[in-house]
């Protein structure tokens, strides 16, 4: 097929940008580590709960009521404070198109989020990407310093996807107090449940301040709660900022299996989160091995790790691949590995350390 023939005319914007195509799916047998799910199976109860709302004949509650209002108590805001979606990347995509008209800049730490740019670009707003520190951190006062007048969203990634590092409330409060009032700070924090630093950031903390009218915390039942599939994510944050998302959404887009599955899952709380303290076990053993291996792996806050292999990505990479593990690489940058099942940590750490930079250098660990 010619890919340069377009039959019809298409934004200029979206011409340009590469299509999606699938990445590979593992094979029968491999542990797929490559898009930090849970390796968890779904709870029976959790099942039963999705498959009851089957009226497939009937349009879901647009605005899904029943979970908003459990969510709500939770963290004792009122119902318009919190805003459903299919999967958090759907409100990352709503609130570009409601904060950024076309030109205008959406700032983000890179690497981060593999979506970001896409969604910004999608949306005709100005990606703007600030380099991670060398320790794969967010350089805050960077971003600080970067903000314009054109600066409308400002996307805060804690855990950072894929480094794994977490901003610290001390720097989020600085940073905050640096930005404009009126500039919407989204904090992505996909993978808060799996944070054990008690110093990292809780975008929930903000959601009842008054000066904090333009921090919007976003949450997903896709990585700790296991529903990736079933497409559900949440904001939480001030009622009119969150109207502007349900503006820009597409309408009924939350099932009510999905809005079942996610109430079942709240209601089970104790034994999902039991499974995550088992997962961020995994991750800090996992974490712990690679280092003594001589990777210099940055503090693992999310439910995987970062190897930050460099130029030697994708050499290293299909040596997982080969020992039945499917990873994440992000060539000349490194390589992104879920926390899963037990049985593949072994396998994770032996590849790992077959491939140790340290193998190659004569230099110590943490030498210049
Ligand atoms: C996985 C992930 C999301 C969430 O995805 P949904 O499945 O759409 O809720 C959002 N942000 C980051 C950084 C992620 O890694």
């Amino acid at each position: 097929m010619d890919e340069s023939f377009l039959p019809v005319r298409i934004r200029q914007s979206i011409a340009d940008l590469p299509p999606y195509r699938q990445g590979k799916q593992a094979d029968a047998g491999a542990f797929k580590l490559s898009s930090n799910e849970n390796p968890f199976p779904p709870l029976p109860s959790v099942v039963a709960a999705a498959s009851a709302a089957t009226a497939f004949n009937r349009y879901p509650d647009a605005t899904a009521t029943e979970l908003r209002s459990v969510l709500a108590g939770r963290f004792g805001v009122s119902k318009d404070s919190v805003h459903v979606a299919a999967g958090s990347v759907s409100i990352i995509t709503q609130l570009i198109h409601a904060a950024a008209e076309p030109g205008e800049e959406v700032m983000f730490a890179w690497r981060s989020f593999e979506a970001y740019p896409g969604l910004a670009q999608v949306a005709g707003a100005v990606p703007v990407q600030i380099p991670l520190t060398p320790d794969g951190r967010h350089d805050l006062a960077a971003m600080a310093a970067a903000v314009t007048e054109r600066t409308r969203l400002i996307l805060i990634c804690s855990p950072n996807n894929p480094t794994g590092t977490t901003v610290t409330k001390k720097e989020f409060d600085q940073f905050h107090a640096r930005v404009p009032h009126d500039t919407l700070i989204l904090l992505d924090e996909a993978y808060a449940e799996f944070v054990n630093d008690p110093e990292a950031v809780n975008g929930l903390d903000y959601v009842r301040s008054p000066t904090h009218a333009n921090v919007v915390a976003l949450r997903t039942f896709s990585k700790a709660y296991g529903l990736a599939g079933l497409r559900i994510g949440y904001a939480v944050g001030h009622p009119r900022v969150l109207d502007a998302a349900r503006s820009t959404a597409v309408p009924l887009s939350v099932t009510a299996q999905a809005e079942g599955a996610a109430l079942a899952s709240l209601a089970a709380d104790d034994e999902l989160l039991a499974r995550v303290a088992t997962l961020i076990e995994r991750r800090d053993r996992m974490a712990l091995a690679l280092r003594a291996a001589g990777w210099s792996v940055p503090a693992a806050q999310g439910n995987f790790v970062w190897l930050p292999a460099g130029s030697d990505t994708e050499t290293v990479a299909p040596a997982f691949e080969r020992a039945g593990v499917v990873v994440r690489p992000f060539p000349g940058d490194g390589i992104r590995i879920s926390v899963g099942e037990e049985e593949a940590v072994a396998a994770v750490v032996r590849v790992a350390s077959d491939h140790s930079p340290s193998r190659e250098v004569t230099a110590p660990v943490g030498a210049p």
